[in-house]
């Protein structure tokens, strides 16, 4: 029997595991699970796989499900000492599905409580690999990648040797907006934005994907999640997302993992594999397929890719800086606040006014991401000027 915390589990990658653990229940034992706010589908779960813990950022929505669950024996904490409480709780591997910044303390504490990680917060290894890495390394954890073409690439490097790596091809869909001109951008509207060609995944990642944002995250990512450097990446937009990515060998051998998009598979993968259990997935068939394309991406005009490849040269705490800018501006996106190419402009803005720290600690990590909000606000509210 594993045992896991999930955290983030009302998510989009929250519920997916949720439905793989539902599958495997003679081997998948949830024995806490976290949420920033969402009572009512927090609560039905917490009935659902009956955990010992349950843990709310907010603290009004943790009192709220606590009198909820009074007729249970399910404890229920709050804030960040509740996330940490519950990423240390006993067990074999957590789920860090939050998103955002939160995810970093808890992740710490998973990994220092010597519990294996199934790593979805992309923020984790952005602004935090730095200290994440050695971390696990230090605790002789295992760190497993959630997020597609992280597992893809995990996946295609299975039984090979580390040093015969010539480079990493990380395939993008190229997101809903690939076919249209720089000019058109700034018209986007949120809904434009919002429709993904092939994933359905959760708001915040959506339009990233659409900004290419998301492709710029997920270098950085991989970079310290297989101990590659930047220039050993290439992305690659391939706009039927069949290819989740792929590894290319010093012999010109490339491997890849490839089937038909469902989350489930990288999540069941974090937790099962190398083993392969039967997934009800929808099956690939290369003839009905036919054709497979692939693409440059444009940096030009999807500048917050360029920005992310300027954050990771920069290094030290510009990961941060872009990532907390572009987490505020696509809020302000999702409100209607400012236009869709108003997104690049706020990180850039955000980069040039920020501070550098070279080795950030955790902590000016975590202040680096509210100064970064900040200016943000301050840079709009002052007519982007
Ligand atoms: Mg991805």
């Amino acid at each position: 029997m594993k045992k896991i915390v999930v955290m983030g589990s009302t998510g989009s990658i929250g519920t997916q595991t949720l439905d793989i653990a539902k599958k495997h229940p003679d081997e998948i034992n949830v024995v806490a699970l976290t949420a920033s706010t969402s009572v009512d589908l927090i609560e039905k779960q917490a009935r659902e796989f009956a955990p010992f813990l349950v843990a709310m950022y907010d603290k009004k929505a943790a009192a709220d499900l606590s009198a909820r669950l009074s007729d249970t024996d399910i404890k229920v904490v709050s804030g960040m000492e509740g996330l940490i409480e519950a990423a240390s709780f006993d067990c074999d591997i957590v789920v860090t599905a939050m998103v955002g910044m939160i995810g970093i303390r808890p992740t710490v504490a998973a990994i220092e409580a010597g519990h294996d990680i199934a790593l979805a917060n992309k923020e984790t290894l952005v602004c935090a690999g730095h200290i994440i890495m050695p971390l696990i390394k230090k605790h002789g954890v295992s760190l497993y990648p959630v997020d597609s073409e992280h597992s893809a690439i995990f996946q295609s490097l299975n039984g090979e040797h580390h040093d015969d790596i010539e480079k990493i091809i990380l395939t993008a869909s190229g997101g809903p907006f690939r076919m249209r001109s720089k000019e058109e951008l700034s018209s986007m509207t949120a809904k434009e934005a919002l429709c993904h060609p092939n994933w359905n995944m959760g708001n915040k990642i959506t339009i990233d994907s659409a900004t290419l944002v998301n492709k710029g995250l997920e270098v950085m990512e991989a970079c310290h999640l297989f101990d590659v450097a930047l220039d050993d990446i290439e992305v690659v937009v391939h706009p039927q997302s069949i290819i989740h990515s792929a590894v290319m060998y010093k012999d010109g051998g490339i491997m890849a993992q490839m089937g038909c998009p469902d989350m489930r598979l990288p999540i069941q993968y974090a937790l099962f594999g190398p083993r392969r259990p039967y997934l009800d997935t929808k099956r690939l068939s290369l003839a009905d397929l036919g054709t497979m394309t692939f693409e440059r991406p444009d940096p030009d005009k999807f500048e917050g890719f360029a920005l992310a490849y300027e954050a990771a040269r920069r290094s030290g705490n510009m990961p941060t800086v872009f990532n907390a800018a572009n987490e505020r501006a696509v809020a302000l996106f999702l409100e209607h606040k400012i236009n869709f190419t108003d997104i690049p402009r706020l990180i850039k803005a955000a980069m040039d006014n920020a501070s550098f720290i070279a080795s950030p600690s955790v902590d000016d990590i975590i202040a680096t991401g509210k100064s970064a909000e900040e200016y943000v606000e301050q840079y709009l509210m002052n007519g982007m000027r």
